[in-house]
């Protein structure tokens, strides 16, 4: 796996589905980022001062947000488990929400899916189109269009508008989801880098000014 990726394009948010991970999963392969940092350091003089302020891993507030960020989605996910749901179960639930399983996504798909819809709420239909739904993608790390049958659409969010998950009634007699306040959390939070390939909701000029920098950061508010 490490020789498979290239060293310097190696950092949380290029490690496909990290975010998916245990968080002690996490934390053992945030060292080696770690590691291989000082490693390439060594290799090779950096010159271009951008590149040296590349954070690889997160620290800090970032982190600690990560960390409850990681841990809900695991209980969660555990939680979903024990349910033993089979994919008729996630069909109902996600055609209340207005959702759908898509073609080639299983039962550990709908679990990361549903997860998702917990911890952060139901992301609202495509601002863009108005029509396509918003699905999670890992690699961009952004909520995605999935275009509809006529047009596709490219529109991507990190944190679209969202409402809490609708529960269907019997799942709400049987107990699902008891006493627990949705959504669990107000966004998804990311690693550093990973706003790299952020594409755009609207072409208004207002909103290309917040556009992300290569390196992550964004032109203005940065916190
Ligand atoms: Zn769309």
């Amino acid at each position: 796996f490490w020789k498979s990726v290239r060293k310097d394009e190696l950092s949380e948010a290029t490690i496909y589905g990290f975010e998916a991970l245990e968080w002690v999963d996490q934390e053992m392969l945030r060292e080696k980022i770690i590691l291989n940092e000082k490693e390439i350091k060594k290799d090779e003089e950096l010159n271009d001062a951008d590149v040296k302020d590349i954070p690889l891993v997160s620290s800090g507030k970032v982190k600690e947000a990560l960390k409850e960020q990681s841990e809900m989605l695991s209980e969660i996910k555990k939680e979903l488990v024990e349910f033993k749901l089979k994919l008729k179960d996630f069909e109902e639930v996600f055609k209340a929400n207005d959702y759908y399983i898509r073609e080639d996504e299983g039962i550990s798909e709908c679990i990361e899916q549903l997860a998702d819809f917990i911890v952060f709420g139901v992301p609202s239909k495509c601002p863009k189109c108005k029509e396509g739904t918003l699905f999670y993608d890992y690699t961009e790390h952004a909520y995605k269009c999935d275009g509809t049958d006529e047009k596709s659409c490219v529109a991507s969010d990190p944190n679209p508008e969202r409402h809490s998950l609708d529960i269907p009634e019997d799942w709400a007699e049987n107990g699902f989801l008891e006493g627990r306040k949705l959504p669990m959390l107000k966004e998804r939070s990311y690693p550093p880098g990973a706003h790299v390939k952020m594409d755009t909701v609207t072409d208004y000029p207002r909103d290309r000014i917040r556009r992300p920098t290569r390196f992550g950061k964004h032109l203005e508010n940065e916190e």
